[in-house]
């Protein structure tokens, strides 16, 4: 099998070419039709993330082992089973089948991963971080259960919902439904995962408002149905919200993580709102401590989302035939001319990778 991988934190990504692994126990082995490129594969491949005040992540310290096949969006196409891949839960998957794969693994044993939130296991077996992922033609899957029907989306439309679409929806999950119902939501961030939110949040029923610095931006937001949309440097960038929102604003979601956008968030929010934080730019922000009991405000961050919020959104994909977002693709082999352009901010939409057969 051939991979793209990346051998030393910081350098181009490197061609590999190894024997084709045989499933063994519960795996599944697929061939893989689209690999979604992803802006947290700039940070695995860099090696680090910038946690503000001059700290930062190391991903080797993390536990990243090099050589590493990045892509945790993946779909394929199942090519073989183990001999115990027929269990429970595995849904009846056969070679032919073309699933979407759950990446964010856990280890499988401890209470987190009991309770179904293996993305925020404290031992992750994540695909494309710390197992081998997409950027390749075959990948194996620890089980049959991460794998979710993409019903007649394309490899590539279904692709992004591994990470962006979950991500997205985990975070819309984490508001009260009726504010999610009723309430115009504030997202702070018009690119992939903003422009993601907006077209879930409108299947599930819900209005937003969204902010960007980028004119461009704000027109593909408005575009894609914002109720309004507002540029977050302009210095009534408060009143502009209020106004639009025609009331209190309840919630936002900061897609950016950068100390503008979290502050501005913070300052439009009514007493008892909520900020989820998902973006993760870097930087920090001052918070006075008394203004979260005196404004009863919710900070909470986000970090992709579980297996079962996964199949719901698909659920919700299938059912509310939510528009694709714009996604482009390119061969397997441009993945370090892909990269390279996502991180210079010349992509719109999704890239996905698909290796020719
Ligand atoms: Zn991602
Ligand atoms: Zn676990």
């Amino acid at each position: 099998m051939i991979s793209y991988d990346v051998a030393r934190f910081g350098a181009p990504l490197q061609r590999f070419e190894r024997p084709t692994p045989q499933p063994t126990g519960s795996e599944v082995l697929l061939k893989v039709l689209a690999a979604g490129v992803c802006h947290s594969d700039i940070h695995i491949r860099s090696g680090e993330y910038d946690l503000g005040g001059g700290k930062r992540l190391n991903m080797g310290e993390r536990g990243v082992k090099l050589p590493l096949t990045m892509g945790h969006e993946t779909v394929g196409e199942v090519v073989a089973l183990g001999p115990n891949a027929d269990g429970p839960n595995a849904g009846g998957v056969k070679p032919g089948d073309r699933r979407l794969i759950y990446p964010w693994i856990g280890c499988g044993a401890c209470s987190v991963c009991a309770r179904g939130d293996e993305n925020l296991c404290t031992k992750p077996r994540s695909l494309g971080v710390f197992l081998p992922g997409g950027y390749a033609d075959h990948i194996v899957v620890p089980h049959a259960r991460y794998l979710l029907d993409i019903g007649d989306l394309t490899p590539a439309q279904a692709a992004p919902y591994a990470c962006s679409g979950v991500t997205t929806y985990s975070a819309l999950r984490k508001l009260d439904p009726a504010v999610l119902e009723r309430e115009p939501i504030v997202i702070l961030g018009a690119g992939g995962l903003g422009l993601m939110c907006l077209t879930i949040l409108k299947a599930m029923g819900g209005r937003a408002i969204v902010v960007d610095i980028d004119a461009k931006k704000r027109d593909v937001a408005q575009q894609a149905g914002a109720l309004a949309t507002v540029d977050g440097a302009a210095r009534d960038a408060v009143q502009q919200l209020q106004a639009a929102a025609g009331g209190p604003i309840w919630a936002a979601i900061d897609f950016v993580g950068a100390p503008a956008t979290a502050q501005l968030a913070l300052d439009c929010l009514v007493k008892g709102g909520k900020l989820i934080v998902v973006g993760l730019f870097g930087g920090q922000i001052t918070l006075g401590l008394p203004t979260l009991p005196l404004r009863a405000i919710t900070l909470q961050g986000s970090y992709v989302g579980n297996l079962a919020e996964l199949r719901e959104l698909m659920a919700l994909v299938r059912r509310a035939r939510i528009a694709p977002i714009p996604i482009s693709t390119r061969g397997l082999e441009e993945a370090q001319s892909a990269l390279l352009d996502l991180e210079h901010g010349k992509l719109i939409g999704r890239t996905v990778l698909q290796p020719a057969f």
